[in-house]
């Protein structure tokens, strides 16, 4: 599956937020650095109401969500990168995660402290920036030596990586993260994602504000949003006090009131889910039936094979077809008969690219 890190300096609410996704006390929130030691790792329904749509049609007896993992990181300070506090561990857990959650404290609260003394999420946000940058200076400094003596070796691939990782050096010495490099095809994309760089992945920040300002944010919050725009990033508010508060109503309808009192029309959870759901580029299909209507997860441009082997590799081997109903004609002709009576439902073969929103139903031989 999918992996986000939920990464930021110590005290910013990371647990806290953690908790909330994740809905369980297991990851302890508390006021000290390096609370949170072992990575923990929380699957997360990902929301999606076209889902219930879809087995209200169907008369489907179970509703079952696709999920996208989330981890919570171990604290990182200045000097990670050197080594400093729980420093390799972090920058080893980032290394495993698809992309990165970088929680910014926008909140003010002199009971907790601040690691670096003052509310300032830009200069936070750059804190732990610089040090994933110079880990990767660090990682592609090593890696060249290695690439060096493939190169003696008349390997033609250590030379392309070569100047590649050369592009890279440059490019974060003049202190920017890597991701600003654009792959031209998908060949160089391969090529950046074999150099494993921690700042090649896409980063959302989530301002973390007090309870009072969940709804319009705040000044600091304000200026995060600008600094993500500038880097083509994307910022979500949230008060992780209250999304904790807000996960503990176990009646979804309690929470929707509490939302509405509060002039929040979804969870900031929604947001932040969806929010990592977009900066992995994936797209959701959905297999209906009486028994159960499902979202599965895919990237963005999957084939029609390799989409039915997200359900099981005998589909993805043995494929032959899939009917294919987009979502509209779906609601629109109330069901599969309904489609097919009118045409809408496509038999679709192995170069088919699936679409968002896609119902499927895969042929396949054993
Ligand atoms: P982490 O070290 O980044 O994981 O931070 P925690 O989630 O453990 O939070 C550190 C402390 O800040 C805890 O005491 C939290 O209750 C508190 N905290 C987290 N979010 C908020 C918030 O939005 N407002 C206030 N006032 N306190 C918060």
């Amino acid at each position: 599956g999918f992996k986000c890190g939920i990464v930021g300096l110590p005290n910013v609410g990371k647990s806290t937020l953690f908790n909330a996704l994740t809905n369980t006390a297991a990851a302890a929130a508390a006021n000290y650095p390096f609370c949170t030691i072992e990575p923990n790792v929380g699957q997360v329904p990902v929301p999606d109401p076209r889902l219930n749509q879809l087995a209200a049609i169907a008369g489907s007896k179970e509703i079952i969500p696709t999920q996208l993992s989330f981890v919570d990181i171990a604290g990182l300070v200045r000097g990670a990168s050197q080594g400093e506090g729980l420093g390799n561990q972090f920058l080893g857990n980032i290394r495993e995660v698809d992309a990165i959650i970088h929680v910014l404290r926008c909140f003010e609260d002199d009971d907790i402290t601040h690691v670096e003394g003052t509310i300032d999420p830009i200069a936070d946000a750059e804190t732990v920036e610089t040090e994933l940058m110079l880990s990767d200076i660090d990682s592609l400094t090593k890696r060249k030596s290695g690439l060096e003596r493939r190169i003696r070796g008349q390997d033609k691939d250590a030379k392309a990586l070569m100047a590649l990782a050369e592009r890279m050096l440059a490019v974060l010495e003049e202190g920017q993260p890597a991701r600003v490099v654009e792959a031209a095809d998908e060949e160089e994309q391969k090529l950046i994602d074999e150099l494993q760089l921690l700042t090649t992945k896409p980063v959302l920040y989530v301002c973390n504000v007090s309870e009072e300002e969940a709804a319009e944010g705040n000044a600091l919050s304000t200026r995060v949003a600008e600094k993500a725009k500038a880097e083509n990033a994307v910022s979500v508010i949230i008060s992780a006090a209250l999304e904790s508060e807000i996960a503990q109503l176990e009646d979804e309808e309690e929470q929707k009131a509490f939302l509405e009192d509060l002039g929040l029309g979804e969870t900031g959870l929604g947001r932040v889910i969806r929010a990592g759901y977009d900066l992995l580029n994936l797209i959701t299909y959905f297999t209906v039936g009486p028994k159960e209507a499902r979202a599965w997860t895919v990237t963005q441009n999957t084939k029609a094979p390799q989409a039915a082997g997200v359900i099981h590799t005998d589909f993805e081997t043995g494929f032959i077809r899939a009917e294919t109903i987009a979502f509209d004609a779906y609601i629109e002709h109330k069901g599969e008969t309904g489609c097919k009576d009118a045409g809408k439902m496509r038999l679709e073969g192995k170069e088919y690219v699936v679409a968002d929103g896609d119902v499927l139903h895969f042929r396949f031989a054993n």
